[in-house]
């Protein structure tokens, strides 16, 4: 696999739910990845990366944004309060708002620096209980309060269980989004974002489809 594969299949996706691939944003996930292979996507011409941890994006990312400037990240994994400030420095867009107590600290954050990430929530469509996440039930009463609070919620994230058939879950992702209004859709990984994307996906999130296995 590579990048220039998988942006092959996602115009090919895009085209056969007669969607226009432009509003399909390709997220490549380059937690865990050895920095050369990094290195190579960024040369590419790629600018758009998903990290998992806000430690090791502040470790990999400074370095190539003094490059290119257009770098733009994306944070997609569990965020810790006490992490929230940083990864609101390194990120342009946080795909994992998935309580409320996280909601609180970034709208505290965000009121004393001026400044948010665009923000994703969520959903644990599963309602898999080693997950975190709001549950569909709760996500408008959710999505309303982070408004509330002034936040910039642009859209709706899951993560399908492992074993259940991952269509299921980005329809109800989308049902939930269009409920409370929301435009995107950030679901799709390596093995199921041309499914994802016939569900109307507008941010799929790919790692080891791009780079290769992680270390
Ligand atoms: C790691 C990760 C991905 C990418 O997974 P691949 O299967 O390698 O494409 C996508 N989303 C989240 C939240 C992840 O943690």
């Amino acid at each position: 696999m590579s990048l220039i594969e998988v942006q092959s299949r996602i115009k090919k996706a895009a085209l056969k739910a007669d969607r226009n691939s432009d509003e399909i944003k390709l997220i490549a996930v380059s937690k865990k990845q050895p920095n050369d292979r990094v290195e190579s996507v960024v040369d590419q011409g790629h600018r758009i990366f998903g990290e998992n941890r806000v430690q090791e994006a502040m470790q990999k990312w400074p370095s190539h944004r003094k490059k290119y400037s257009d770098i733009e990240i994306h944070i997609i994994g569990h965020l810790q309060t006490n992490k929230a400030r940083q990864a609101m420095k390194i990120a342009q867009f946080i795909h994992s708002v998935d309580r409320s107590k996280l909601a609180q600290t970034l709208a505290k954050l965000a009121q004393e620096t001026g400044n948010c990430p665009d923000l994703f929530i969520q959903v644990n469509t599963g309602e898999e209980p080693q997950k975190t996440g709001i549950f569909p039930t709760e996500t408008t009463k959710f999505v309303t309060s982070c408004r509330q609070m002034d936040l910039p919620v642009c859209g709706l994230m899951c993560i399908p269980p492992i074993n259940e058939e991952p269509a299921l879950h980005f329809a109800l992702l989308k049902k939930l989004a269009e409920r409370t209004g929301l435009t995107y859709l950030s679901m799709g990984m390596s093995e199921d974002f041309e499914t994802a994307i016939r569900f109307g996906a507008t941010h799929v999130r790919i790692g080891s489809a791009i780079f290769g296995p992680r270390e």
